[in-house]
């Protein structure tokens, strides 16, 4: 009876059971688990009280869109939080590829052959091997990242066939005056073609609509931590 909303913490641990509780009644609505899928908390602008919050409350999956911005936040808090994954969802240049490589566990903005091959250089030279999506400019916005559907087989074959990148699956932000639905049925439609396990879609407004459609991975961030920080 009447969870007290007074500190940012508080908000932050009750908007993270609902926003989990209604993505659990999103996939038994359409025949899948509970649990099925990951909810990528993404924390870009948000003030550091609200990311505490989310860890302390046992969350570990985040996502960045800058590079630069997650490495401030993340440098102290990884080594006390051992089980943190962390995603880079927003667009990579190759001039940052280095510290992508060294910071995410998953690069979710795989859409050029040029990235694509400065992906494999870094990762041969490091060792390291984050997984990696493909965007998908579903909409096929001319401002917009992401390869076009029609690219996606080739840009494909040269990532795993040439690159020998761990391409997992495929990302899409849907154009923002449209329904979401269609973009995300044809995103998955794409990823059982391809043979593709991990689908990221869906976001603060559509994340329940995106699991309907086959989401494995939501990416959420106003509806969790609330308005972000003006850049
Ligand atoms: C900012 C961002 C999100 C989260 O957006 P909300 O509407 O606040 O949930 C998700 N995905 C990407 C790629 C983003 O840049």
């Amino acid at each position: 009876m009447g969870i007290d909303m007074g500190s940012p913490a508080q908000a932050v641990a009750q908007a993270l059971t609902e926003i989990r509780a209604r993505m659990d009644r999103a996939a038994t609505m359409v025949g899948r688990p509970a649990g099925a899928v990951t909810l990528v908390a993404v924390a870009k602008r948000q003030p550091a009280p609200r990311i505490d919050a989310a860890l302390a409350a046992g969350h570990h999956v985040y996502g960045e869109n800058r590079v630069q911005e997650a490495q401030q936040r993340w440098r102290d808090r990884r080594e006390i939080h051992p089980a943190l994954r962390l995603h880079l969802v927003g667009p990579l240049q190759t001039n940052k590829v280095r510290d992508a490589v060294a910071l995410f566990d998953v690069i979710e903005t795989v859409d050029r052959p040029r990235l694509v091959a400065a992906l494999s250089e870094e990762m041969a030279r490091s060792g390291r091997r984050p997984d990696c999506l493909i965007q998908v400019n579903t909409g096929a916005e001319p401002q917009k990242h992401g390869v076009l559907a029609a690219d996606l087989p080739d840009l494909l074959r040269t990532a795993t066939e040439e690159a020998g990148l761990p391409i997992a699956g495929l990302m899409c932000i849907p154009p923002a005056d449209q329904p979401a639905a269609p973009h995300f049925a044809l995103l998955a439609e794409l990823a059982a073609a391809h043979d593709l396990s991990i689908l990221s879609m869906g976001m603060s407004a559509d994340y329940e609509t995106a699991i309907h459609q086959g989401a494995t991975h939501v990416r959420v961030g106003s509806a969790l931590f609330g308005a972000r920080e003006a850049l």
